[in-house]
């Protein structure tokens, strides 16, 4: 079916003007840095990272870097995609010319990890780095380069780039950031060397220097060299943006024609990832290498807006945007800006759900708003052979997905939702400092659904006389669940308050709160909690522009809200269900906001005023205004049984199957659209 937007083309005229880096021109200014993305498990090019980046190609993407590309045997991982002999080079050669026939640039990223990389995966030797200083990232501690040894890791480095040069890539960056080798030596925190690398920032900008020397004599003048750059390492007594800066103006004069600004490295404890970054948050570290380059510039990190990337270099912040999780999350992001269907782009909703949780447990990488993402050559929307009716009954992730899959498939689609609007469970995270950005992905699905001509039914309970009368080929039950509530003594005596209906603003607690249950939903109703009473960004910024209070009460007013909340969960760990790449930043928020949370701590009775448990054996009881309930869900299949009676296709998915997460909602009923 074809989509009507009813939208006014908009214009991005920064965004889609073209750039030349060197002898490189790209049509615009949108790249897909590299990621990781588990597609390669032996190091060669794959029909799976081949079909994946051409779509990206044909979707409209500038350039597309690919990587990290191991460039020798001890610094990297057996997964990635492997520079490191020619063995590699004729598969590098068909996904370089896939990728320019579909009509984008593609570019090579040079990796090495020194003490980033964990022995297990270099089999059993011990990783190397400027000196002996224990990795936090990987509890390892490295050997530290003899002199002798350096020349011919960063010959490496040249080999490799001539590798990409003979494989057909337009470009090689170098990846210059994030604490991996080059940062390993630039930094005074990893560089304790005593000789001609070491010691003064002249010595320790050495290596960086020498390896971009090397590579511009392999791939001579004409060939683009790109580096990534942390624009400040956000480690105490380590490089800042001045640093970054001096570094910066040394490697233009090597020869460096395009920087790639990034965040901090992989140990800081700054959020680079996750939602509780602003979006734009390290556009200013690119700015500020702008202001000493001649070269471009291209800013990194949460840009997933066209209305953000166009703004950045209309204002001269930078030259080029980088849109990667942005593209894994919509391949076609570019057209569909180029084409002023903006309100029809599947933002990534940085919840690395789908993309850096699951590679951090070496998994093939995904995209919680784009279950295709890894599966372009296995699956594909494609008109059914007969057209049917098909009847959703509920919109929350699971029913709104499955519903835009088979209305983009081109059956007949009714959505009906018992609520008084769409977006199920996703709308909860509207008022969690930090989850706001969930919420889009049931906006962006509202928004496809209606280009299909798909008008939702709001506030109407679905029974079997209704669908009778309906008479669908198919249903589709995506009915979600409902707050579980736990057999505690004295519950049914007094006020509890589900989770749920805190979070939905349907009822308000008093200022001392104790959450039973402190997986996901515990701990984000906690910080939804401990944010009240805090000062606001806008108030923050105005106080700090006017000098009106002393840091130390400004960061009282950030970090303390008026509510004194105590999570209880029975398990050694609050919080498991949560993705490894953003639990830590949830945990370190609610220590700042003075969240406390016992574990492996049983509820055992709701009194009137507070909550009696018990903690290795001794019983206690916590005072509380108000107990809230955080101990899962159940699901909603009431519709289920009889069902099969009235229609002969009947799915359950989502919550309504068995409660899971956001990611499995979508995925099923992605699955379950394509199946119909
Ligand atoms: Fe973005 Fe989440 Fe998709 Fe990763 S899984 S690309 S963070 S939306």
């Amino acid at each position: 079916m074809e989509k009507e937007t009813g939208v006014k083309p908009m214009e991005f005229p920064y965004l889609f003007s073209p750039i030349t880096i060197n002898n490189m021109t790209l049509k615009n200014r949108i790249v897909m840095t590299a990621m990781h993305l588990g597609y390669t498990p032996e190091g060669k090019v794959t029909d799976r990272l081949i079909d994946f980046y051409t779509l990206r190609a044909k979707g409209g993407v500038g350039l597309c870097i690919v990587g990290g590309c191991p460039i020798d045997e001890f610094g990297g991982m057996a997964n990635m995609i492997n520079l490191k002999n020619d063995h590699y080079i004729p598969g590098l050669r068909e996904l370089t010319h896939a990728v320019q026939t579909a009509g984008a640039k593609i570019a090579a990223q040079l990796y090495q990890a020194g003490r980033y990389t964990h022995s297990s995966m270099i089999g059993g030797e011990k990783p190397f780095s400027a000196s002996a200083v224990r990795s936090k990232l990987t509890g390892e501690t490295p050997r530290a380069l003899e002199l002798e040894e350096i020349p011919a890791v960063q010959d490496k480095f040249a080999e490799a780039a001539l590798r990409a040069q003979k494989a057909g890539f337009d470009a090689v960056e170098i990846l210059g950031s994030a604490g991996y080798l080059i940062s390993q030596f630039l930094s005074p925190l990893t560089n304790l060397r005593k000789d001609d690398y070491g010691g003064s920032f002249e010595h320790r900008m050495r290596f960086g220097l020498e390896v971009i020397e090397k590579v511009r004599r392999a791939v001579g003048s004409d060939y683009p060299i790109i580096v990534r750059l942390a624009g400040n390492d956000y480690m105490a007594g380590g490089n800042t943006n001045k640093e970054a800066r001096s570094f910066a103006t040394e490697l233009e004069a090597v020869g460096v024609d395009l920087f790639n600004v990034t965040g901090g490295w992989h140990e800081t404890r700054i959020p680079q990832l996750t939602t509780f970054v602003p979006r734009k948050a390290f556009t200013y570290l690119a700015q500020g290498i702008k202001s000493v380059v001649s070269v471009p510039v291209l800013a990194s990190n949460r840009i997933n807006q066209p209305e953000i990337g166009e703004e950045t270099i209309r204002n001269g912040e930078a030259d080029m945007v980088t849109m990667a999780r942005a593209l894994l999350a919509d391949p076609h992001c570019p057209n569909k800006i180029k084409e002023g269907k903006t309100d029809l782009i599947y933002h990534c909703i940085a919840c690395n759900q789908g993309c850096f949780d699951r590679i951090f447990q070496q998994k093939a990488a995904t995209c919680l708003v784009n279950p295709r993402a890894g599966l372009e050559g296995q699956i594909e929307p494609v008109p059914p052979k007969r057209k049917k009716k098909v009847l959703v009954v509920g919109g929350g992730p699971a029913g709104l997905k499955a519903a835009c899959t088979v209305a983009e498939r081109g059956h007949q689609v009714s959505l009906i939702e018992r609520s008084d609007r769409l977006g199920g469970q996703l709308l909860l995270n509207r008022s969690i400092p930090g989850r706001e950005e969930m919420v889009v992905a049931a906006t962006d699905l509202i928004h496809n659904l209606k280009a299909f001509r798909v008008r939702p039914i709001l506030n109407k309970e679905v029974d079997f006389a209704f669908v009778r009368d309906a008479a669908p080929d198919v249903v589709i039950l995506a009915t979600g669940a409902r707050p579980f509530l736990p057999d505690i003594r004295g519950i049914e005596n007094y006020e509890v308050i589900p989770a749920w209906d805190l979070l939905a603003g349907k009822t308000g607690v008093g200022n001392k709160v104790v959450i039973v249950g402190g997986n996901a939903v515990g701990l984000e109703t906690a910080l939804f909690l401990a944010h009240q009473g805090t000062i606001s960004p806008e108030v923050l910024h105005f106080l700090v522009t006017n000098r009106a209070e002393t840091w130390d009460t400004l960061e009282d007013l950030a970090d303390r809200g008026h509510k004194e909340i105590t999570v209880l969960e029975m398990t050694k760990y609050a919080g498991k269900d949560i993705g490894s790449s953003t639990r830590w930043t949830v945990m370190s928020e609610l220590k700042r906001l003075g969240v406390k949370i016992v574990t492996e701590a049983m509820a055992l009775e709701v009194l009137q005023d507070g909550l009696k448990f018990e903690k290795d054996g001794v019983e206690d009881t916590l005072l509380a205004d108000s107990v809230v309930i955080a101990t899962g869900a159940k699901p909603e299949e009431g519709l289920f049984q009889g069902m099969g009676d009235l229609v002969s296709e009947v799915y359950i998915i989502g919550d309504a199957k068995e409660p899971r997460n956001a990611l499995e909602a979508i995925k099923e009923g992605y699955l379950t659209g394509l199946k119909i």
